[in-house]
């Protein structure tokens, strides 16, 4: 057999093809360059200056809209949209959190729910990264429970009218256009709603401890008016928005691993050369029981991901099934951090390192996209056929 490479080893770079490295590779050298020297003081900062300008080159890159298919997306595979999340993970969650929100959430309801002429004046402009779209389906008071939703679309002769407030929406300040779910009398139905509008705000939240590189914002819609065609015709009932939801969370579950993989890394890095009772901390056995375990869950969920990503690709991937991605990926993840936090001792509070970043912002990603526990009830419903979600 081939040497034991601690960078791989279970050996799963063999499971992929020379594409699906080219584009992991030209994926990481991009985060290396232009977002990892910087991203430190951008996450103290709470801003990431020069952000527009990332998601053009993110856009040149093919990573927006990446698993998509024509007008100007790459129709790349779900594997290789699974490795680009995983390597701007590992720079930071808030960049893979953009791209996923772009791509998985806004342009994959504009290019599965929406018309012709929808996709043809949004999606070109969203793959190069030049209109950045936002997904407001989270309320200030319904969020795992996305059913009771306050905010309502009324016809108005043949125009909408929408009035509501959406809370904790990524990308909103920066988005050239909101896909908005709002009730209706037909039920729940999604809106393309233009930046701008007259009644239409968006302002960013302030004092975050967790992706303070991305934007989240709250958004008012105080009687936006709308003409007939913003409604997205396909998507009607909250399937249609927990479709795509279904797609993000499937990239979320190899994100998460590139946030772990940076913070193993970084520990096992420390763990050979910080030196304490006159030699290297990974030298003990508890240390090295950590990093075993660490490197254990990483790679186990990277197969986990493979595996839900080849299914993917074949048409196979059933929603309860990337909810054991999702759920185990992120909470495997955030232990993995937790413990390199440990490994590092009081650096391991320090900015200098990345982990502390890492792990506060996996506390996001382990509540958005469905929470730990709606991913669990999602599987025990499966499983027992018995629904406790209410
Ligand atoms: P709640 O639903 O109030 O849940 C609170 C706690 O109660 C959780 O632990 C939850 O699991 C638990 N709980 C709730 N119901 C049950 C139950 N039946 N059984 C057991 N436990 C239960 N939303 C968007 O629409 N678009 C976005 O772009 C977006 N971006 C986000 C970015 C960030 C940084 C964050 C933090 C959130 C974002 N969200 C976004 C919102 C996110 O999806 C919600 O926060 C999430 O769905 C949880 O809703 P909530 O915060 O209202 O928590």
């Amino acid at each position: 057999p081939p040497p034991f490479d601690p960078a791989d080893p279970l050996g799963i770079d063999e499971l992929l093809d020379e594409d699906d490295l080219a584009v992991r590779a030209a994926t990481r050298r991009w985060a290396r360059e232009r977002v990892l020297p910087h991203i430190a003081e951008w996450y103290e900062r709470g801003e990431v200056p020069g952000l527009r300008e990332l998601a053009r080159e993110l856009g040149a890159l093919g990573a927006l809209g990446m698993s998509l298919k024509g007008y100007g997306c790459a129709g790349a595979s779900a594997v290789q949209y699974g490795l680009v999340c995983l390597e701007l993970e590992a720079a930071d969650s808030g960049i893979r959190s953009l791209v996923s929100v772009q791509g998985s959430l806004a342009m994959y309801a504009i290019h599965r729910y929406g018309s012709e002429e929808q996709r043809r004046h949004w999606l070109p402009a969203m793959a190069s990264g030049e209109t950045i779209g936002c997904f407001a389906l989270t309320e200030p008071d319904h969020g795992s429970d996305p059913a009771g939703m306050r905010t309502r679309a009324e016809r108005d002769g043949g125009d909408w009218l929408l009035t509501g407030r959406k809370m904790w929406i990524t990308n909103g300040s920066l988005a050239g256009v909101a896909v908005v779910w709002a009730g209706t009398d037909d039920g729940v139905r999604g809106f393309l709603v233009p930046a701008g509008l007259p009644g239409f705000t968006a302002t960013p939240i302030r004092h975050k401890g967790s992706l303070r590189a991305s934007v989240t914002s709250e958004l008012v819609l105080d009687g936006v008016r709308l003409p007939a065609d913003a409604v997205l015709p396909e998507a009607r009932g909250l399937r249609a928005p927990l479709g795509a939801l279904s797609h993000a969370r499937y990239g979320i579950t190899w994100g998460a691993l590139g946030a772990a993989r940076s913070c193993f890394e970084t520990a096992l890095g420390y763990a050979r050369v910080r030196e304490q009772f006159g030699r290297p901390i990974g030298g003990f056995q508890l240390t090295q029981a950590k990093l075993a375990d660490m490197a254990v869950e990483l790679h186990k969920g990277l197969l986990l991901a493979l595996h839900l990503g080849r299914r993917l690709d074949a048409g196979r991937l059933r929603p309860e099934q990337v909810s054991f991605g999702k759920l185990n990926n992120v909470r495997e993840a955030l232990e993995i951090c937790r413990t390199a936090r440990t490994v590092l001792g009081a650096n391991g509070i320090s900015m200098e390192y990345p982990v502390l970043r890492h792990m506060a912002n996996l506390e996001s990603v382990l509540t958005y996209e469905g929470t730990s526990e709606m991913h669990q009830l999602v599987i025990g419903k499966a499983l027992t056929g018995l629904d406790a979600f209410r």
